[in-house]
């Protein structure tokens, strides 16, 4: 174990020291009580000659283990998440009182179609409601993040462009520089080749060098509204003109909705395919590897080709589309085995319902608000990436920060020890060492004081010459500044016995 502070444990006040599993049990005993094996021994000589040397626990050690392991977490009920293009924000605990509902959480999907009526009626309603939000006349619910929605929407395109026998030569697809890495890896993984669009000075995509790169060999342009530089794109319905002129489509990456529901319908902008992160618009646990979900919008040109399974009315119940055949006989086929993540459907809808339109719209209004008031005050000692107004996150680059000897690492590491989780680093790409921060719409002015002057301090004290402050960040951690790089390259992902003769004569 290696220990940071003096303390005999490793403990530092209540912030306990926790050893692996592999260190902490016990090889010779059992935390069970196992039956002494009686008669022959079916496994025959299969039968293990040598302890299994695996650590073993008590209850209450197992307990404590991970009790103490979950609180070395930051989560968003600890404090704000400044994370951009992440919105981590809160779950109101209304959606899991809802989602815990027996009828929602103990329905199988194997269940005969009479027997879920409630719960096929939630999804039809929350499909209703994600098309009316978006102006787009349909909407496929299976996707589950919203790389698998990016990827439902590329699907329907390429079964599109070959549909209408252009597979062969419709084989480009247009990215913008500071787009998120899932949109070329989902164009890449689709068998489309991937070319980059270039930005303006002003952070938002070249009209102009875009037209000059459509062909009728380019299937679709995949741009994110608003940007990942927190930024809305202004010349969006030229955007979708040409490329529609071009005979391609326009996939919009819709994980920032939260910053224009109820203000903007992507519909309205020319848009033929958006997925929509639920754990990021409609406040469903997002984090820790999900469930995420991400419904994906379709315009007309889409609509049939959508995937199976989809919920349909039909005269008062519900019914569910399993094959491509019939209405749905373009479908592209399937992308989960059943029909998506039941839970947070119903956390979404809860959301949705307890909002409302005038909820919903305030909820666009106040990500703005919280962004623009963030990016006022830290414009005072931060350099912004680009001039202006921004929409739900705010982007600042590493300019300031010139002659310090103090880096955007040094800076978020020195956020850990004022009780911060770090924003978003180094991303998008076109900003120089770019610090990316996302309140998020559910921070009280209290909290977006705080943080504000929390991170004023530290840029005054990097100003000042306080160099180490950073360098050595963060201090108060369980652990300190690591060897990221090492960590990187030579991961340490099995764990070796540091006496292994002492273990093997056990
Ligand atoms: C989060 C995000 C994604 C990917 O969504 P996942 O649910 O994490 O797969 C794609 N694009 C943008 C702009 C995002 O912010």
């Amino acid at each position: 174990m290696t220990t940071t502070t003096d303390t005999f444990t490793g403990h530092k006040g209540l912030e306990l020291e926790v050893p692996l599993l592999f260190e902490e049990g016990s090889y010779e005993k059992s935390g069970v009580d196992m039956p002494e094996p009686s008669g022959t021994s079916r496994l025959g000589d299969l039968c293990a000659e040598q302890p299994v040397e695996l650590p073993a626990f008590a209850e209450p050690q197992a307990m404590r283990h991970f009790v103490r392991l979950s609180q070395k977490n930051y989560a968003i009920d600890m404090g704000i998440f400044p994370l951009g293009s992440c919105t981590m924000k809160h779950n109101p605990r209304l959606n899991e009182r809802m989602a815990r509902l027996p009828g929602f959480a103990d329905v199988h999907p194997l269940q005969p179609v009479q027997t879920v009526q409630g719960a096929l009626g939630l999804i039809h309603e929350l499909q209703h409601w994600l098309c009316e939000l978006t102006a787009m006349p349909a909407v496929a619910m299976s996707p589950k993040a919203g790389a698998h929605g990016e990827l439902c929407g590329m699907m329907a395109i390429r079964a599109a462009i070959e549909a209408k026998g252009e597979g062969a030569t419709r084989t480009k697809v247009l990215v913008p520089e500071s787009a998120h890495g899932t949109n070329p890896a989902t164009a890449a993984q689709c068998g489309f080749t991937v070319h980059k669009l270039p930005a303006t000075e002003d952070g938002r995509v070249d009209l102009a060098a875009m037209t000059e790169k459509l062909s009728d060999e380019v299937a679709a342009i995949m741009v994110t509204n608003p940007n990942t530089c927190g930024l809305f794109e202004r010349d969006i319905r030229e955007m979708a003109e040409a490329v529609h002129e071009a005979g391609g489509y326009f996939y919009c990456d819709g994980a920032n909705f939260n910053a224009i529901v109820g203000k903007v319908r992507p519909g309205d902008l020319g848009i033929d395919a958006m997925h929509i992160n639920l754990h990021k618009t409609f406040s469903t646990p997002h984090g820790g590897g999900g469930p995420g979900s991400g419904p994906t919008v379709l315009s007309d040109a889409l609509a049939p080709f959508a995937p199976v399974p989809a919920v349909v009315k039909s005269g008062e119940s519900f019914e569910i589309i399993e094959q491509a055949e019939g209405d749905m006989e373009q479908a592209f086929g399937r992308m989960v085995a059943f029909h998506g993540q039941m839970g947070m459907f119903v956390r979404a809808l809860s959301y949705m319902m307890s909002h409302g339109a005038d909820g919903l719209r305030k909820v666009a209004e106040d990500s703005v608000l919280n962004a623009n008031y963030v990016r006022v005050r830290l414009a005072e000692e931060m350099t912004q990436g680009y001039p202006g107004t921004c929409m739900h996150e705010a982007l600042f680059s590493d300019r300031w920060l010139k002659d310090t000897g103090v880096g955007t690492l040094d800076f978020a590491k020195a956020m850990i020890d004022e009780g911060f989780h770090p924003m978003t680093m180094y991303f998008p790409l076109v900003v120089s060492g770019a610090m990316l921060i996302e309140p998020t719409e559910t921070e009280s002015k209290a909290s977006l004081d705080e943080f504000c002057d929390s991170l004023l301090g530290l840029a005054r004290a990097a100003k000042a010459g306080e160099k180490e402050r950073f360098t050595q960040a963060p201090r108060y951690a369980p652990r300190t500044r690591l060897d990221e790089t090492k960590a990187a390259r030579k991961p340490v992902l099995k764990w070796t016995p540091a006496n292994p003769e002492a273990m093997a004569a056990e």
